[in-house]
């Protein structure tokens, strides 16, 4: 078995924690003492002092003065940082994966795949921080050449979710690093140890590189922190991923000062299955959407929506699939699904399975908080399933559980007119072997969200893609192709050689 003290204590976890640091010093936060628990066994990880509001001010006050060096180094140097930090996350895999399984409660499996994230970005914006490409324009004006450039923003605020502990910040940091600006990252008030751990890792590399103190901050605390940084005129950009009632109090009080955000919100995502699927795979594809992380990320399947012809052959299949999953310690990797987060995820477990009932809905399978030996932190409960209409408004929502709603549908124009009739817009997906189905799902009157799957589930993103979604996501893109954009501002240069000032349009304005 693991030993969980000697992960941490490699990771520089100690019993009692700094919750500030500016990347080359820590700083004894002067806020509450915020304690960890692990929802895996109930045990106190370590504590952590949190950052209260001198400690913010002395945050970002760091962070503006690194900005004026940081954005002068030029961006193939900036990648070169990046890349020795990637080096150090391959060093650190093993260990870091293992305590974002054991502070979040996903499968080490999945542990070790958000650190294999965090390395694939690093390798990312290195390529990156040489390709910062604008584009050149034929001037109208004679003797005239017009082009245009990207610069840095400045400080980067970064709030992120408990259920990407890390990568989600190394989405934001490593592009917005390479592209001159630097961050403030305010991880979860669930998961802040996996957070210090980051910033443990990537200090050797600030030091030896002399990078200046404040490129790239942890504060340690609470929604109240989150909220400083999005009223903060000296944040360029908020960065949130997480609910979207958070994200509409971001939004709001960023659009307020007319600042930028980039909003990565909840999801509510659906797998259609139509009469031609290969069940071989659709069935592991919903199984692993839907229980995977315990059925709590951003992209995890919520919904399916069956042929009626296939509906009771899909049923019984994913029934028989739900009979064969082992819950239990996601260190042990014999266990499929391992717990929810804290109590609280397991009350809102426990109130979704009821209102699915009050609602009309049946459920399939067994539903229950499991207790006794190996469940003792109170945080497991038993995957299910459901059979809904999709306008439930419990079925309308995200519950963050592992939950699966099965609706039937008659014809595929109903069944795309199903998915999209959510309010949240992030991942979709399709089962089928008809090229005229999955065309039609990829058209501009198929899925409406950021996402769109053909033969493959709704989770699992690659860091290449842009990834996030529409309406309620948030329609925010971080991540591969052009996010980097997001974290730049353009510049429109036009330049005249000539020996005349001719004006654009035409315009004829003559003085002596
Ligand atoms: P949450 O909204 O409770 O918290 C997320 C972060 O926002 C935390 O750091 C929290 O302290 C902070 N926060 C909360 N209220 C705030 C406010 N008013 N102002 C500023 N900051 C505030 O979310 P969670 O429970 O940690 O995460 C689960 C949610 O995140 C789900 O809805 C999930 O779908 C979403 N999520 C989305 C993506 C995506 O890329 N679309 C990725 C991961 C998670």
């Amino acid at each position: 078995m693991i030993e969980i003290d000697k992960v941490l204590k490699r990771l520089g976890v100690q019993a009692n924690n700094s919750g500030v640091s500016t990347g080359l010093k820590c700083i004894e936060g002067s806020g509450d003492i915020l304690e960890s628990f692990s929802p895996v066994d109930g045990r106190k990880i370590a504590g952590v002092s949190s950052a209260d509001g001198d400690d913010y001010e002395l945050v970002i006050k760091k962070a503006q003065d690194a900005f004026g060096k940081w954005k002068l180094i030029p961006s193939p140097a900036r990648g070169e940082i990046v890349r020795q930090m990637g080096e150090q996350f391959r060093l650190y895999k093993q260990d870091l994966g293992t305590l974002v399984s054991y502070e979040m409660g996903k499968s080490l499996q999945e542990g070790l795949g958000e650190v294999q994230e965090m390395i694939d970005i690093c390798d990312f914006a290195v390529g990156l921080s040489r390709q910062l490409y604008g584009l050149t324009m034929h001037s109208e004006r004679v003797n005239h050449r017009m082009y245009e450039q990207w610069h840095p923003l400045g400080v980067v605020g970064i709030i992120s979710a408990f259920n990407f502990p890390v990568a989600v910040w190394s989405w934001n940091a490593m592009l917005a690093l390479v592209c001159g600006n630097v961050c403030v990252w305010k991880p979860s008030e669930k998961t802040p140890l996996a957070a210090l751990a980051c910033q443990n890792i990537i200090r050797k590399v600030l030091e030896q590189s002399e990078v200046p103190e404040g490129v790239s901050s942890v504060m340690i605390g609470g929604k109240d922190l989150g909220e400083l940084l999005a009223g903060d005129t000296r944040i360029a950009l908020v960065s949130a991923t997480g609910s979207t009632r958070m994200g509409k109090s971001v939004a709001e009080t960023v659009g307020r000062r007319l600042g930028r955000s980039l909003l990565e919100l909840g999801g509510n995502n659906a797998v259609i299955v139509t009469p031609s699927a290969d069940l071989k795979i659709a069935i592991p594809g919903i199984v692993f959407g839907a229980v995977g992380t315990a059925g709590q990320r951003c992209t995890s399947t919520r919904r399916v929506i069956i042929h009626t012809d296939i509906f009771e052959e899909v049923k019984g299949k994913l029934i028989g699939a739900y009979r064969q999953l082992r819950i239990g310690n996601p260190l042990d990797e014999n266990v499929h699904v391992g717990p929810l987060i804290d109590k609280a995820a397991v009350k809102s477990y426990e109130d979704a399975t009821k209102r699915i009932q009050e609602a009309g809905g049946t459920l399939l399978t067994e539903y229950a908080v499991l207790s006794g030996p190996g469940f003792e932190s109170g945080c497991y409960v038993v995957p299910c399933i459901a059979v809904v209409e999709n306008h439930f408004p419990i079925v309308q929502q995200e519950t963050f559980a592992p939950i699966l709603y099965l609706i039937p549908y008659t014809d595929l124009e109903e069944a795309i007119a199903l998915q999209n009739a959510v309010p949240q817009g992030l991942s979709s997906a399709i089962f089928t072997l008809n090229v005229r189905e999955s065309e039609a799902f990829l058209s501009q009157v198929g899925s409406d969200c950021g996402i769109a799957n053909v033969n493959i589930g709704t989770s699992g993103a690659e860091i290449g893609g842009a990834f996030g979604g529409e309406k309620e996501t948030g329609g925010g893109r971080e991540s591969g192709s052009d996010s980097w954009k997001a974290y730049m501002r353009r510049q429109t240069s036009t330049i005249n050689y000539g020996e005349s000032l001719p004006l654009a349009q035409g315009i004829k304005f003559e003085i002596e």
